[in-house]
């Protein structure tokens, strides 16, 4: 490894006063390792808007962060969703990762509200209309389970860049070759904006699988046979930091600038992979005396 990495932090924002303490011990935590930007996610069917907005405000308020705010097409139309957008510019945010968002509880399929933005393309040209916002979009290394074809997440990636957006983060995965496959298959098709691996650490093998299996990352056989062992073996811990920081290190080795990490509000371990890459704490004496 060569030079360091560019980092950044995903969080969710919190819905009870146990998960709000979370949160800051989280930002507590991370923030030191001077993200390049950390964001906050955006909850299933818009169910967080309110909550989302204020953890984006004050995180950027009493961190000093470049924090990026997620947001959804999902149950609203496009006024309300340009407001919050809206609401976002006036709070002095200026990043946006802009989602379609998924089906709300018990549908099967993504349905746009009648007066709502019918997909993410549509949702990133408004915004980038706006000319107040950075746009960051997702991207799917491995088949998206809408995904009509392999190489329909590459096109429909194409169109979102094409529509004003300028980076992409991915969905997680547990093969760096996956991700290098995909990256080659997006510079074919002429997409030249930086593509963020979105990296997964492992804080519990039971719940990195199920989560897996709801967005089509494929679970390597030899690594789930190490969590087994090393579950059994009380060494879970170990496992989970060896086998993130090695993902990243062949992803640093393979040329990647960036590295975006869902930490689920679990700091601990972000922290040590990030500090095994090399990357050290700013320790500044008002913040922590
Ligand atoms: P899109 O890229 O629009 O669609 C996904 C795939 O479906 C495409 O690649 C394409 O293959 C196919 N597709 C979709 N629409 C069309 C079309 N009209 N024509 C052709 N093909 C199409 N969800 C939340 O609810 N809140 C969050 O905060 C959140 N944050 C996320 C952050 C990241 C980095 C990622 C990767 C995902 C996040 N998600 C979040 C999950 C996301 O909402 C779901 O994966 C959703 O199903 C797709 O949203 P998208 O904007 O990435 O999809």
């Amino acid at each position: 490894m060569t030079t360091l990495p560019r980092i950044s932090f995903e969080f969710f924002p919190p819905q009870t006063l146990d998960a709000s303490f979370r949160l800051w011990e989280t930002v507590q935590a991370l923030a030191p390792m001077q993200p390049n930007f950390v964001s906050v996610t955006y909850g299933a069917g818009g169910t967080t808007r309110k909550l989302t907005h204020e953890a984006v405000s004050a995180i950027g308020r009493n961190y000093g962060l470049n924090v990026a705010a997620h947001l959804t097409c999902v149950d609203a139309t496009r006024t309300e969703t340009l407001e919050i957008a809206e609401a976002y510019a006036a709070a002095g945010v200026t990043e946006i990762v802009a989602l379609r968002g998924d089906a709300p509880k018990g549908a099967t399929r993504f349905t746009p509200h009648p007066d709502g933005f019918a997909s993410s393309v549509e949702l990133v040209e408004a915004l980038a209309a706006t000319g107040k916002f950075k746009i960051r979009v997702g991207a799917y290394p491995e088949p998206h389970p809408d995904a009509a074809d392999s190489f329909a997440d590459v096109a429909w990636l194409k169109r979102k860049i094409d529509a004003g957006a300028t980076s992409a983060i991915t969905q997680f995965f547990f093969d760096a070759d996956t991700f290098f496959r995909f990256r080659d298959a997006c510079a074919k098709a002429g997409i030249t904006a930086p593509i963020i691996p979105g990296i997964l650490p492992i804080t519990s093998w039971e719940g990195a699988k199920k989560f897996a299996a709801r967005c089509g990352t494929k679970v390597p056989g030899k690594l789930d046979e190490a969590f087994t062992t090393a579950a059994r073996d009380g060494r879970e811990e170990l496992l989970a930091l060896a086998q993130c920081t090695a993902l990243c290190d062949r992803l640093l080795q393979g040329g990647v600038d960036d590295l975006h990490f869902y930490t689920l509000n679990r700091p601990h371990l972000t922290r040590e992979v990030v500090r095994a890459l090399g990357i050290t704490p700013e320790l500044v004496l008002e913040k922590v005396a």
